[in-house]
């Protein structure tokens, strides 16, 4: 039977911080506890990750596979010492320019990071979170805390207070609610330990950007994309159905999104066909392409010309599917540059790969 937990819910602003309730919520860590916080991504669960014990807790409360591992977030630099035994120029590099901030590097770990975090792997995901509170509860529990997104497995990530109040009361031992985090999707993650590095998620920083940085080119592999699955253990987490709405999804794509109008005339025919077949369907489109469906549900997800906007509405919208009264979902694909590649990701896979290419 699942342990029922009480959990405390506590409001911090995150401009004016009360420093009471981050010092009750870094004790609850402390003491091996379990703590849902806002980053500038999504919202994350997390707890000591040098407490074995209670990194586990992570894994029930959101009825997480164990081969699936977590990563460690810092508010310190200083704390790469006592995960990582490698630390390349590399790492302070991107450090340097990007954290804090939404990349998560992966460093071969040190014997102080226990299997549990890292689902067995010799390999540890580690990033500083630019957000407030996420900063201060690190730094006030005196140790890294390891934490993946805060939603129930499979599910897409929480984006805010509201999300992780309905999908994690009972489970864990204290929700900070900060309202809506910045971003809206995870952490670009990159394999620096590979010459040259791999993109094992696309995420709210842009690969280009890394790119600069480091002065190299980034192999992008196609589980990245959203492609295909991910093989063996190189990106575990990728094996499973993630982000995703309990009704089917469809994404049509194109290899060119110039022509809009002729794109969405080709989308238009699929949701015709969806609707004659008697089904209630919504469409996931942008605020250039709304116009082009008529008598049938959509969800605006921003502007094509702001790719961040979209990115940031996504994880909404694709719940949103499950709250109306709808049986199918229809989303328009996106070009893959910059945030695109992340979005794309994230289609893909919460449609489970449903895809139709049109021309
Ligand atoms: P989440 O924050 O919920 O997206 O989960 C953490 C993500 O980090 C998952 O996608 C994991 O696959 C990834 N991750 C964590 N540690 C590693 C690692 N050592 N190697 C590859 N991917 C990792
Ligand atoms: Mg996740």
């Amino acid at each position: 039977m699942k342990t029922v937990k009480q959990t405390r819910i506590l409001e911090i602003d995150p401009l004016n911080p009360r420093l009471d309730y981050l010092l009750e919520a870094a004790r609850v860590i402390k003491d091996g506890g379990v703590v849902v916080f806002p980053t500038e991504t999504v919202y994350g669960i997390g707890a000591d990750a040098l407490n074995s014990a209670a990194v586990k807790m992570i894994f029930e409360a959101k009825g997480r596979p164990l081969d699936n591992p977590l990563i460690v977030h810092i508010s310190d630099l200083d704390q790469l010492s006592i995960i990582s035994i490698e630390v390349g120029e590399d790492v302070y590099r991107l450090a340097e320019k990007f954290w804090p901030g939404p990349l998560t590097l992966i460093l071969y770990k040190s014997e102080k990071i226990p299997y549990e975090v890292t689902a067995g792997l010799e390999t540890v995901a580690v990033r500083m979170p630019a957000h407030p509170v996420a900063l201060r509860l690190i730094e006030l529990s005196g140790t890294p805390i390891a934490a993946p997104s805060a939603n129930p497995s499979g599910k897409p990530s929480p984006t805010s207070g509201e999300h992780v109040k309905r999908d994690m009361m009972g489970k864990v031992d204290v929700i900070i609610d900060s309202g809506d985090t910045l971003y809206g999707v995870e952490s670009t993650i990159i394999d620096i330990t590979r010459d040259p590095p791999v993109l094992l998620r696309p995420g709210a920083l842009s690969v280009e950007d890394v790119e600069k940085v480091l002065q190299k080119k980034i192999a992008i592999p196609d589980f990245a994309r959203g492609l295909v699955e991910a093989y063996e253990a190189i990106a575990p987490g990728m094996r499973y159905r993630h982000y995703a709405p309990s009704k089917p999804l469809y994404i049509i794509e194109s290899r060119d999104y110039s022509n809009l109008e002729r794109y969405c005339l080709q989308v238009v025919k699929h949701v015709k066909k969806l609707k004659e077949n008697g089904l209630k369907v919504v469409v996931l489109a942008s605020t250039e392409t709304l116009n082009y469906y008529d008598e049938v549900e959509i969800i605006c997800l921003g502007s094509r010309e702001n790719l961040f906007e979209i990115a940031r509405n996504l994880y909404k919208a694709l719940r949103r599917i499950d709250e109306l009264d709808v049986e199918i979902a229809v989303s328009e694909g996106f070009e893959e540059r910059s945030l695109g590649l992340t979005i794309m990701n994230r289609l893909r896979k919460a449609s489970g790969y449903n895809i139709i290419m049109v021309d």
